[in-house]
């Protein structure tokens, strides 16, 4: 693994790797805690005892009850980890819910893939994936680009050549989880899929700059360390059949696999998004004690739209637990796409509001905060003390409060965090043109035409372009 040109070789002993290698270490720890064991952990058929991020929800109990392992992590670590492992869980029970599909009659390829989830969901692997390619000219068939590709192909396993351009958490993965991102013209050689450990013989892991900073009293978040978003190199690596999941299936199968993938993925994102958004208000509300503006009838709106914004989420979190139905292949419970992706795409392009108002509450406060070090120096600590005093906090502890507002909205941190939500997994306004392409408008087409007095049966039938429509008939995309 490199890391601005040096190759880092234990990530949790390097000073710009350690701080989040311990973060991520306390999340696995939280397992261990009396009052979270019974939501954290689950038991299976074997009696081997898990992380429930590796469940398989088979009813709507045990998907609220993944819902909440994703919203105690997230509060644990104050959202620092935007991929931690139970999100990379809950990528592979996308695959596992398709992978008859994309095994694609290949027997070897279903026991690959039923043996790295067997591994994986044993070991509580963190895991984490590289699904997304450099930036190449989009002019071109991908075919006729640099993309990763198969160079070579034996009894004994694959040779991979190429670049995968983000891993996030690639640096502290156990399990790295390759896959292709469906586009247009891509051929055979350019559609893989395989899982390999994150020191994998021909892989490299570059990062980029860390934003991690060594110091926690005066970054609350980015002390905590920075989750680092890192590319992977394939110098011409060998991957053994054993862990290769499907190579070379048709692009069709690409496109229905990120589908699935993502509804998934998604939830789990908006439910973090949730809890990012209850932080949001706790600061705010705080900020507005702390300087007693809390009578003031802007700050009140102010507040009032955060609120409503948490429970906006909140409110399609609902929506797509209570939309639920069990899929008719697997049982297997999926949260609904639609609330997921609309409540995705209305959190990300609220982010950057959300920040203004929280900054708004803050006035020259967000940035005229003295450090510990200014409270310990005896000569101005007095007259710190005195200027700073809060209403009901000392001036260390408002001090404290508006650093915590300074790091979510205004640090290196947080500039990475904002950019994470609007482009994870897909841009939130391709995102959103999936509304209008998946959703079923028929019946209020008709409705209207029927108002305007035009004969309804007018309605001109113009389904999107993916295979199942949205909307009306929620239950039937959910048992596809
Ligand atoms: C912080 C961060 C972490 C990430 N972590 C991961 C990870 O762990 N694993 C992973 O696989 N990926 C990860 N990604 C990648 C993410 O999924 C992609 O950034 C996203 O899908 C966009 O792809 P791209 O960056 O290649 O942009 P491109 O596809 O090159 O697009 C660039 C721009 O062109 C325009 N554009 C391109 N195509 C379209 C279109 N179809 N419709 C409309 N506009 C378009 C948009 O303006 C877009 O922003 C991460 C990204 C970020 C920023």
């Amino acid at each position: 693994m490199f890391l601005d040109g040096d190759l880092v070789k234990d990530v949790t002993a390097h000073p710009e790797t350690r701080a989040i290698a311990e973060t991520m270490a306390s999340v696995f720890d939280l397992q261990h805690r009396p009052d979270l064991r019974h939501i954290l952990t689950i038991t299976t058929d074997d009696g081997e005892v898990q992380g429930s991020g590796w469940m398989i929800p088979k009813s709507l109990d045990e998907l609220i009850q993944r819902r909440q392992v994703t919203e105690i992590l997230a509060r644990e670590t104050g959202t620092t980890i935007t991929r931690s492992p139970e999100h990379g869980a809950i990528s592979l029970l996308g695959m596992h819910e398709l992978r008859h599909d994309f095994a694609n009659g290949d027997q070897d390829r279903l026991d690959a893939f039923d043996e790295i989830w067997r591994r994986c969901s044993s070991e509580d692997t963190a895991f984490v994936q590289g699904w997304i390619d450099p930036q190449y000219d989009r002019r071109k068939p991908a075919a006729q680009t640099d993309l990763i590709r198969v160079v070579e192909k034996n009894g004994k396993g694959i040779v991979v050549r190429g670049v995968k351009s983000i891993a996030t958490q690639g640096a502290y993965a156990n399990t790295i989880l390759v896959g292709t991102f469906p586009r247009p013209g891509l051929s055979p050689d350019q559609i893989m899929y395989f899982a390999v450990p994150a020191n994998h013989p021909g892989m490299k892991i570059v990062c980029r700059p860390s934003h991690s900073k060594h110091d926690r009293e005066n970054n609350p978040l980015a002390g905590r360390g920075d989750e680092l978003d890192s590319m992977l190199v394939f110098d011409d690596s060998f991957i053994p059949w054993e862990n290769v999941i499907a190579q070379g299936i048709p692009p069709a199968a690409t496109v229905r696999l990120f589908h699935r993938l993502s509804q998934f993925l998604h939830w789990d994102v908006l439910i973090r998004q949730g809890v990012r958004a209850e932080y949001i208000l706790g600061a705010a509300s705080n900020v507005v004690d702390s300087l007693g503006t809390g009578q003031i009838p802007a700050v009140k709106d102010h507040l009032a739209e955060l609120i409503r914004f948490l429970e906006t989420i909140r409110a399609f979190l609902t929506a797509a637990e209570t939309l639920a139905v069990p899929s008719s292949w697997t049982g297997t419970y999926r949260p609904n796409s639609l609330q997921i992706t609309a409540g995705r795409t209305y959190a990300a392009q609220n982010w950057q509001h959300m920040h203004e108002l929280l900054q708004d509450l803050c006035g020259s406060g967000l940035l005229m905060q003295p450090t510990p070090a200014d409270y310990a120096n005896e000569e101005i600590s007095p007259w710190l003390n005195r200027v700073h005093e809060g209403v009901g906090f000392t001036a260390e502890e408002r001090s404290r409060i508006f650093r915590l507002v300074w790091d979510m909205t205004a640090t290196e941190t947080s500039a990475r965090s904002h950019i994470y939500e609007r482009f994870n997994s897909a841009p939130w306004f391709v995102t959103r043109t999936q509304l209008f392409d998946r959703y079923d408008r028929q019946r209020e087409k008709m409705l209207a035409l029927k108002l305007a007095g035009v004969d309804p049966q007018k309605a001109q039938v113009e389904l999107g372009q993916i295979e199942r429509p949205w909307g009306s008939h929620l239950d039937a995309v959910n048992k596809s």
